[in-house]
């Protein structure tokens, strides 16, 4: 509700100015226009090859228009920062809808609505589409067209997407799985029944499917709140990653980049990094770059595809999917690095830190993706079975001889036996929670809906007010 209310205000206030800038350039004032606007392709006598007799074009945000029909807004709201460009064909294809659309109710299905409803039954002779940052209420105008303009792109640009869309047959288990109707009958997509073993209790009856990933485990581990508010609602209030995270993620990028090259080339021959390597938008006067050479040095003597022949299959960034049918959970994992070596699948994760490995922690407790890792392969959802595969994590530190590679058996007893209890640990009560209760600690510091929660600010201002701590964030929680 805290969100909602702010994003309203910051809406309102963006629209209001925009359209007193709007007036100020000559353009006439837009209203709300109520219904969907929706284009309708000309209905068939017989169905097409698909079956279909009449395809709908819609689009989604805040419908404006003048009172003389002559201009047509859409306003999208995004979640984080207004959005700076979209895709060509996507771009093009909102156009369409604002352009050519007619008012019409959601789910009339074939009969176009009598005349006498349209509200600019008159085709415009301007559309403007704008993006809306609901956290930090910037605003980018994504186009200004003409009609002329309209018809040329989405002929060009959003007319082959929409073939493709259509048209398209191929199979790609992942993120969208969740969503899938015929989610039963796909033959693409790994069976993981049991996959950490029978349930502990049961869980509370619950009617849509879900999925899980280690990065939800490790949300809703630190605090119920903060997953359920970032991952289902999707909130973010734009708060800077801490400079650990954000380090780690520059070395991902580089590493991603140097093992997609083809034909495969190992870092251990690569000459010492330097600024060059840094990705854009990154350069050697921030504080971390040194530190990110220095890491990415270190990886030399660990990169997975050393000695490795050409014809062996690397994927970077490769989504593994696989399905709990009994619980209908979706499990996502994106490993670093998958690749093959003489007939078996390596999984590795490469993580950076400022810290040594713990000794007192096991392995699978400490990074629970190595887990899931074991027991994706432990119920073949990389297809080949358990022994043909092998868990590395590659930790990379700063300071020569302090880097490690540890390698995981997913085919030894004991080691799935831990990870089924490190995931169950995890993954049960995140699927049995109901209420996302909020649970204050140090990841308040770098939670990104903390804006929005009454416990984790109170939790801070304690902190701060508490001289013995650090808080990172102290000014402006304090504020
Ligand atoms: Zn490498």
């Amino acid at each position: 509700m805290a969100w909602t209310i702010q994003a309203f205000e910051r809406y309102v206030a963006a629209r209001t100015r925009e359209q007193s800038a709007a007036l100020a350039a000559g353009l006439p004032a837009t209203a709300p226009v109520r219904l969907d606007w929706t284009v309708r392709t000309a209905l068939r006598e017989d169905p097409d090859g698909r079956g279909v007799r009449q395809y709908e074009h819609k689009t989604w945000g805040r419908q404006y228009a003048s009172a003389d029909g002559t201009v047509r807004e859409l306003w999208i709201p995004s979640f984080g920062r207004a959005k700076t460009d979209r895709p060509a064909a996507e771009k093009a294809a909102i156009a369409h809808v604002v352009a050519q659309g007619l008012p019409a109710r959601r789910r009339a299905r074939l009969t176009p609505p009598p005349a006498t409803s349209l509200v600019n039954p008159v085709p415009p002779e301007r559309v403007r589409v704008f993006d809306f940052g609901c956290a930090d209420g910037s605003v980018t105008q994504l186009l200004d067209w003409e009609p002329d303009t309209v018809r040329d792109l989405f002929r060009r640009a959003a007319a082959p997407a929409f073939i493709a869309a259509a048209t398209g047959t191929g199979v790609r288990p992942g993120a969208s799985c969740v969503d899938c109707k015929v989610i039963a009958h796909c033959g693409r997509l790994p069976r993981t029944p049991a996959l950490w073993g029978p349930l502990r209790a049961p869980l509370p009856p619950r009617i849509a499917r879900r999925s899980i990933s280690a990065w939800d485990l490790r949300l809703h581990g630190d605090c119920p709140a903060q997953y359920h508010l970032v991952r289902h609602l999707r909130l973010n209030d734009l708060t800077p990653e801490n400079s650990g995270a954000r380090r780690g993620r520059v070395v991902d990028a580089v590493l991603n980049a140097r093992h997609a090259q083809s034909p495969l080339r190992s870092c251990r021959g690569l000459p010492q990094a330097h600024g060059s390597v840094l990705p854009s938008g990154h350069s050697l006067e921030e504080p971390m770059a040194q530190s990110v050479l220095r890491l990415l040095d270190e990886h030399r003597a660990l990169c997975p595809l050393d000695g490795l022949a050409s014809q062996e299959t690397v994927l970077t960034q490769h989504r593994v999917t696989a399905y709990i049918p009994e619980l209908d959970v979706v499990v996502l994992a994106v490993p670093d690095l998958l690749h093959t070596r003489r007939g078996r699948w390596i999984w590795r994760e490469t993580k950076t830190s400022a810290a040594p490995l713990w000794e007192g922690r096991s392995l699978l407790r400490s990074f629970p993706q190595l887990a899931l890792a074991v027991l994706l392969f432990d119920k073949g959802a990389l297809g080949d079975g358990p022994r043909r595969g092998r868990v590395e994590l590659e930790h990379l530190r700063e300071g020569s001889g302090e880097s490690r590679l540890e390698a995981i058996d997913p085919s030894r007893p004991a080691t799935v036996a831990e990870a089924r209890e490190v995931i169950a640990d995890l993954a049960e009560p995140l699927l049995r929670d109901t209420s996302y209760e909020p649970r204050t600690g140090r990841h308040c510091q770098t939670c990104q809906v903390r804006s929005w929660c009454e416990q984790g600010t109170a939790h801070l201002s304690a902190l701060a007010s508490a001289p013995v701590h650090d808080v990172k964030r102290g000014s402006a929680d304090a504020a």
